[in-house]
């Protein structure tokens, strides 16, 4: 067993970090301010300027293949970059990069939705969530009827990343009511001028979501994503690379969290000494670096396994389930290691609490990853104990 990474992969976490050190850092007290005022953290035109310098030093399209001026560097990769890009909370994402299953776009589709996205020209939203189906996805109402060559969409979506700012969507809707997610939900891209609205709903972090609302609209045939019925797998296998990359990025945040916590420590003093003096302290430093150091190799065996086109979902639901409990348990401490401190905004800590609190809602909560663990472990998918 080796667990070294490669001289490229190395270089390439170096190269991010330096990159999180040098460009995105400086930027946190302005996003913070921002925030606090009402604003995006950075705006668009500073985020373009910063991935067309990231593009410079090669950063651009990380998933995305060669064929379409990408890096395609993998999983493993991906995980490495998302940990390191978590060490901040600028909300910031290399360019040159699309949906996943944008890929099953036709010819056509690709010169109109996928390649602007990754030229970003065009911006996405991933529409399935709805007020009565989220964990339950199923369980999608979205209406699609046909009338003629074009489909006619009738429902609401909730909690869209992105859907303020997207000027397209990919709607997942019922065409087949019999059979529903067995074949009957359909994925359509759908721009905004076809006529869906959208509103912003406030959370307790800075992701800003939205409901999508839609009367009436006349969606071409042509539009469709991937096969008629065929929605509801593209849905899950988006979802699924979310679930060994968002704990990516709560360990990048988890690690740095923690070594604010470790140099306050050093210097609040109290009853004539040193906070990181006294043992209640030191255990809540202990237990998050075990913590992290486990949630990294969950993360990077599920990554490994994608990359070796093995089937990661059991371990990808293990890794978004333990990054998203520990991120939290974190931070948590973090702050109370600052303590009155600790939950002021002149910390960033506070932020991050609200941020990562979300890590165990979307994409699948706590509950629904313990249910898919537990199921394939009831039903032998996967057992306990397993030869590697
Ligand atoms: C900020 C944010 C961004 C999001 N972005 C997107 C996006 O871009 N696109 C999109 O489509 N969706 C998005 N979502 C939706 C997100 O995926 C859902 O909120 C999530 O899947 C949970 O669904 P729900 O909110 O309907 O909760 P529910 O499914 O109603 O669950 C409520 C509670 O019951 C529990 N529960 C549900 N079923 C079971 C069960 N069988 N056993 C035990 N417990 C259960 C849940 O774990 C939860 O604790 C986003 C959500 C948020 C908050």
């Amino acid at each position: 067993m080796d667990f070294t990474l490669s001289e490229e992969q190395k270089m390439i976490q170096k190269t991010v970090r330096d990159f999180v050190n040098k460009e995105l850092k400086p930027l946190e007290q302005e996003v913070l301010k921002n925030e606090r005022e009402g604003r995006h953290g950075i705006s668009s035109e500073k985020v373009k300027e910063l991935q067309t310098k990231a593009r410079d030093i090669g950063f651009w399209g990380i998933n995305t293949p060669e064929e379409y001026g990408g890096a395609n560097l993998g999983p493993i990769m991906s995980v490495l970059i998302a940990m390191e890009l978590g060490r901040t909370f600028v909300p910031f994402s290399f360019g040159g990069s699309a949906d996943n299953i944008l890929y099953e776009c036709n010819e056509e589709q690709k010169e109109e939705y996928l390649i602007p996205l990754i030229n970003g020209e065009r911006r996405s939203c991933f529409a399935l969530t709805e007020p009565g189906a989220g964990s339950d996805a199923r369980n999608i109402k979205m209406k699609a009827e046909k009338d003629g060559d074009h489909w006619v969409l009738n429902g609401e979506k909730v909690f869209i990343t992105g859907g303020n700012e997207a000027d397209f969507a990919m709607v997942f809707a019922v065409t087949d009511k019999e059979k529903g997610a067995n074949g009957g939900v359909t994925c359509f891209l759908v721009d905004r001028e076809m006529g869906w609205k959208s509103e912003y709903i406030h959370t307790m972090g800075e992701w800003g979501p939205a409901t999508l609302v839609f009367e009436n609209v006349r969606v071409p045939e042509k539009n469709i994503l991937g096969e008629l019925g065929h929605g509801f797998s593209l849905g899950m296998k988006w979802i699924g690379q979310g679930r060994y990359m968002i704990p990516a990025r709560a360990i990048g945040s988890a690690e740095r969290l923690l070594q604010m916590a470790i140099d306050y420590s050093q210097t609040r003093v109290t009853f004539g000494k040193p906070i990181s003096e006294r043992q209640a302290i030191q255990w809540m430093i202990a237990d998050s670096a075990v913590e992290i150091e486990a949630a990294k190799w969950i993360v990077f065996r599920a990554a490994w396994m994608a990359e070796n086109g093995m089937d990661a979902r059991h371990q990808s639901s293990m890794a978004k389930l333990n990054g998203g409990l520990m991120a939290n348990q974190v931070v948590d401490r973090v702050m109370q290691i600052h303590g009155g401190m600790g939950y002021t905004k002149e910390l960033p800590i506070e932020r991050w609490y609200r941020e990562l609190r979300l890590y165990r809602i979307f994409e699948g909560t706590d509950e629904i990853q313990r249910r898919t663990i537990a199921r394939n472990l009831l039903k032998g998918h996967a057992k306990v104990g397993e030869l590697l």
